[in-house]
């Protein structure tokens, strides 16, 4: 379908179905996801939609293909490399190669995001217990990751 028409009242779009955002671990809380551009000939990336769930949050990860993000609704904030940061709609956030990020969504309401990313990508790293520890020397970073 060429078209996907968006429902406000639900948040959802049609003929989109929910996805499983990862079949196992206990590294993330809260989180669906919806694939809105798969499988587009000519086009090299996907275009899908993140929810988390209020207090839920993304896995802590890092791999070498690259994220685009539109904040869509809600509010939170995100770990990008050494850095934390608020985020609210219609915020841009770029994630690079190789850095280590997690989102967290605010305690009152979902955060709902686009998240843009390679079709053929290499599959996302865990930090090692030796790196979670370098991350963890930051004391801001520390209070806020989940693991
Ligand atoms: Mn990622």
């Amino acid at each position: 379908m060429a078209i996907k028409k968006f429902d406000p009242t639900r948040f959802r779009w049609s003929g989109v179905p929910e996805k499983v955002y990862k079949t196992s671990g206990t590294h993330f809380r809260d989180i669906s996801r919806f694939e809105l551009v798969k499988n587009l000939s000519g086009l090299a990336c996907q275009l899908r939609y993140f929810e988390i769930q209020p207090g839920g949050y993304s896995s802590l990860e890092r791999h070498q293909h690259a994220h685009a993000v539109l904040i869509l609704r809600g509010s939170g904030q995100v770990l990008i490399g050494d850095s934390i940061a608020a985020i609210e709609p219609f915020d841009v956030v770029e994630i690079p190669p190789m850095t280590w990020h997690q989102f967290y969504a605010a305690d009152n309401e979902p955060l709902g995001f686009l998240c843009i990313v390679d079709c053929e990508r290499d599959r996302p790293q865990r930090p090692t217990p030796e790196e979670l520890e370098q991350l963890r020397a930051n004391p801001a970073i520390a209070a806020m990751i989940r693991v």
